[in-house]
């Protein structure tokens, strides 16, 4: 089968010849349907080999969706042909947080080497792909797999990002929403089906920005240093009850500081490496509470899988084939894609 493989540290991604996988004991094989690509994969091919974590080659993708084609012995509870989405941050199945559904946040996973597929494990990015117990399959109940494969990550990490601040998001309060790109253009649906709250789009791109406000950000500014003064004047000097940082970067994060209000939320979702300081007279207003969260939970994919059916989310998205995926994060990288590019392994 063909399979997308980053292969040496510092080169571009290619598209290679493997085995199809047979799926041992409790594994399920999927004919993978659709997968997305996310800004995370182009940051972990910029990490140096002194420091890359995962085992090379890798084959890459961690938004998969798929028909599952084969059980392996003992795996149970789908069956084939079904159509289902992979639940991605994998955890050890077992503790008390996995029990939850919270697999995003099991405290053994990294101790006994389980990584999410397309970021250690064998990805989404090939024909076939192998995921390791049935309980990461979501079914899609007749979505359109091309719609899906972007809720695994770029749906499902924006709405476990945004829960916590739900209680804050009343009418009259306002989310800023920093770098529209796939997950934050699917941030501004989350808002805007989840709450009442008036949404202000941030970014640097104007077409980028467009997209924000034709799914319904009710603002759209230009993302510099003027940005939060903007905001607070939107605001009637308050500031948002809930700034959502999908870049990540210092002066993003200056942005979020400055525009926050009391008592607000800032969360960092970018992955940009910039740090807030948190602390009593640190520049934040006070009792901000910051997080910095990590992917969802299984019933999260649940609900974002639901809202997608019911016409409320719907992510933008340019198609690629396997061959031209590398081509597709090129273009991710230039800052071309607006939305999320999906591949299509089969056509
Ligand atoms: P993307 O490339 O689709 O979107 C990024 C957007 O940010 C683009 O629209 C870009 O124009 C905009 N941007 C760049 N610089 C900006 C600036 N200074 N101000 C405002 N906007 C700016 O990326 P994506 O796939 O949506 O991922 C977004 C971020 O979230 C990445 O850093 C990614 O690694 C991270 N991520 C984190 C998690 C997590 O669990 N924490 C999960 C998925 C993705
Ligand atoms: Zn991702
Ligand atoms: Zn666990």
């Amino acid at each position: 089968m063909k399979a997308v493989q980053y292969l040496t540290v510092g080169r571009a991604p290619e598209v290679v010849e493997i085995p199809v996988p047979e799926p041992g004991p409790g594994q399920v094989l999927l004919k993978v349907t659709a997968a997305g690509l996310c800004h995370s994969d182009l940051a972990v091919m910029g990490w140096p080999a002194e420091q890359f974590p995962y085992p090379l080659p890798l084959t890459l993708g961690h938004e998969g969706v798929g028909t599952v084609a084969a059980l392996g012995r003992g795996a149970g509870g789908v069956a084939e042909g079904d159509e289902v989405a992979v639940y991605g941050p994998w955890g050890c199945g077992r503790c008390r947080v996995c029990a939850e559904g919270r697999e995003n946040c099991c405290p053994h996973a990294p101790a006994l080497g389980i990584m999410p597929p397309g970021l250690g494990s064998p990805g989404a990015l090939a024909e076939y792909m192998l995921v390791d117990s049935p309980r990461h399959l979501v079914p899609l109940n007749g979505l359109d797999p091309v719609q899906a494969a972007p809720l695994t990550d770029a749906g499902l990490t924006p709405y476990h990002a945004l829960s916590r601040s739900l209680p804050k998001l009343v009418p009259g309060s306002t989310a800023v929403v920093i770098g529209v790109g796939g997950l934050g253009h699917l941030t501004v649906q989350l808002l805007r089906a989840l709450t009442p709250a008036r949404v202000i789009a941030l970014d640097v791109n104007k077409e980028k920005l467009e997209l924000a406000g034709t799914v319904g950000a009710h603002e759209t500014l230009l993302s510099d240093s003027g940005a939060a003064t903007r905001v607070r004047a939107l605001t009637g000097g308050v500031g948002a009850q809930a700034v959502l940082d999908f870049v990540g970067v210092e002066a993003t994060l200056a942005v979020a500081a400055a525009s926050v209000a009391t008592g607000g939320d800032v969360t960092v979702v970018g992955i940009g490496g910039g740090t807030l300081a948190v602390g009593f007279g640190g520049g934040l207003p006070f009792e901000v509470s910051a997080c910095a969260p990590y992917w969802g939970s299984v019933p999260e994919l649940f609900d974002v899988v639901e809202l997608a059916r019911q016409g409320l989310v719907s992510c933008h998205v340019e198609t690629f084939s396997l061959e031209e995926a590398p081509l597709a994060y090129e273009r991710l990288h230039a800052g071309e894609i607006t939305g999320r590019a999906v591949v299509l392994p089969h056509g």
